[in-house]
């Protein structure tokens, strides 16, 4: 009875996360997979997979745990491949933050070769789950939290409310953050990258960051980066491990697979993967 009810639960956890990815590719094997490997598709247990599958089948879980993975469905707690912050770069040491660990090396030898200038480089946001995602969007879609400043009116419906949210914040299952490749810098407030600190800060990173593979995805916007985000000198991305993800991106997930949050059904109007994922700077692709 109790394992009955954990099967259930778990199938049914699973499809919260992925009916829609299986809705999308109907296949008579993929109750199989449900059945067979709830466990597998966990993506925290990255390709751990029912060996008695058929090598189709296990081709099919890789890939939804994968697309779970770009979609920031899973928990870098749990995740091996995903390591703490240390207190000393982080902006906000007593809030648990996490990276992915090639990235959390070549972060802290960017920190220190920067402090030995005076530089000082402190992390005040990393990785973000879906479910972070999703309260920060939702705050914001239902009038809660201010977006850019200001609170959302309740005139402004449908596309144009995301539209206003996404200048400020991404959509859940868009956002870099939930690789753990990606992280803020300092501060996010664009007037502090004019002060004097905000200046040498910069152009300490625009020199630099490329030496230990890290690079500014949300560049100026101008001929080479037409759509997308306006500019984030705070938001630099490991590029080594991120590179990849965004071409899996590319060719894994389409617009109708963003949902489970209010406001979702924007996203295809919206066209956010390629606006806001794949509007990057072309020196990050
Ligand atoms: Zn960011």
């Amino acid at each position: 009875m109790r394992m009955k009810s954990l099967l259930f639960y778990s199938s049914v956890m699973f499809c919260f996360y992925a009916c829609s990815i299986a809705d999308s590719q109907p296949n008579a094997n993929t109750d199989k997979i449900i059945e067979t490997s709830s466990d597998s598709t966990d993506p925290n247990q990255k390709y751990n997979i029912d060996p008695n599958l058929s090598a189709e089948d296990r081709e099919k879980v890789k890939s939804i745990i994968d697309k779970k993975y770009l979609m920031g469905k899973f928990d870098p707690l749990k995740d091996d491949r995903f390591a703490p912050i240390p207190a000393n770069i982080s902006l906000y040491p007593n809030n648990a933050m996490y990276m992915r660990k090639e990235a959390l090396e070549k972060y802290r030898q960017m920190f220190d070769a920067a402090a030995k200038e005076g530089i000082v480089l402190k992390i005040l946001s990393a990785t973000r789950p879906f479910d972070a995602q999703k309260a920060i969007w939702e705050r914001k879609w239902t009038g809660k939290q201010a977006s850019n400043g200001a609170y959302l009116p309740e005139n402004l419906k449908g596309k144009d409310r995301a539209l206003k949210i996404l200048e400020v914040s991404s959509m859940p299952s868009t956002s870099r953050h939930h690789w753990g490749t990606d992280i803020d810098i300092n501060d996010v407030e664009p007037a502090y990258w004019s002060t004097p600190t905000g200046v040498k800060t910069y152009n300490w990173l625009v020199k630099h960051a490329h030496e230990y593979g890290f690079c500014q995805p949300y560049s100026k916007m101008g001929p080479d980066r037409p759509e997308g985000y306006m500019e984030e000198k705070w938001h630099w991305s490991y590029m080594p491990v991120a590179r990849e993800l965004v071409e899996k991106y590319r060719k894994d997930i389409q617009d109708a697979d963003i949902e489970g949050f209010l406001g979702s059904e924007t996203a295809k109007d919206i066209q956010v993967v390629k606006v806001f994922v794949l509007g990057i700077n072309p020196e990050c692709k």
